[in-house]
């Protein structure tokens, strides 16, 4: 069994963290309590996020309980975020660690206009999943996600 230093060394999540507190990572949103938040790479589901536990943990109930309640609150306030910004049809929200190791939620608005709407999204083609908004749309996006993020959720930092 690995150590929990030498499981985080070798963590693709634990590395994006670092990224975030070195300010590094150009699809940061905010950091909460429990987690930080990131634009996610597939914006084929515009406004895609993905939020990272700060503990490096590799199943939610292997998390304090009170850390865990308050990781599910930020979930909360993340979907109602994005359900008030993008108004999508449905929000889909996935805790997987099969390739990564390390409690993450993929956070999928899903539109009407979706011919696939009623399939998992790793069902579509990950080329055509993995479109990128246009710079100045991205800024928009993560500006208008963290405006109303920090309405609901004070503690969270963005800047
Ligand atoms: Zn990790």
């Amino acid at each position: 069994m690995l150590n929990a230093e030498h499981a985080e060394h070798d963590c693709g999540i634990c590395s994006i963290i670092a990224s975030c507190r070195k300010g590094t990572l150009a699809d940061w949103i905010a950091e909460l309590p429990r987690s930080w938040l990131t634009l996610g790479d597939a914006q084929f589901y515009r406004g895609y996020c993905v939020l990272l536990a700060k503990r490096h943990v590799t199943e939610l109930h292997a998390m304090p309980r009170a850390e865990a309640h308050e990781l599910l609150d930020e979930i909360l306030a993340v979907g109602r975020t994005l359900d008030q910004v993008l108004k999508p049809l449905k929000l889909n929200y996935e805790c997987l660690g099969n390739q990564e190791p390390h409690v993450h939620w993929h956070i999928f608005p899903r539109y009407a206009d979706d011919p696939m709407k009623l399939a998992p999204v790793w069902v579509r083609p990950e080329a055509e999943r993995k479109v990128s908004l246009g710079e100045s749309d991205r800024i928009q996006l993560i500006a208008a996600i963290r405006s109303e993020l920090v309405r609901r959720m004070p503690t969270a930092r963005i800047r």
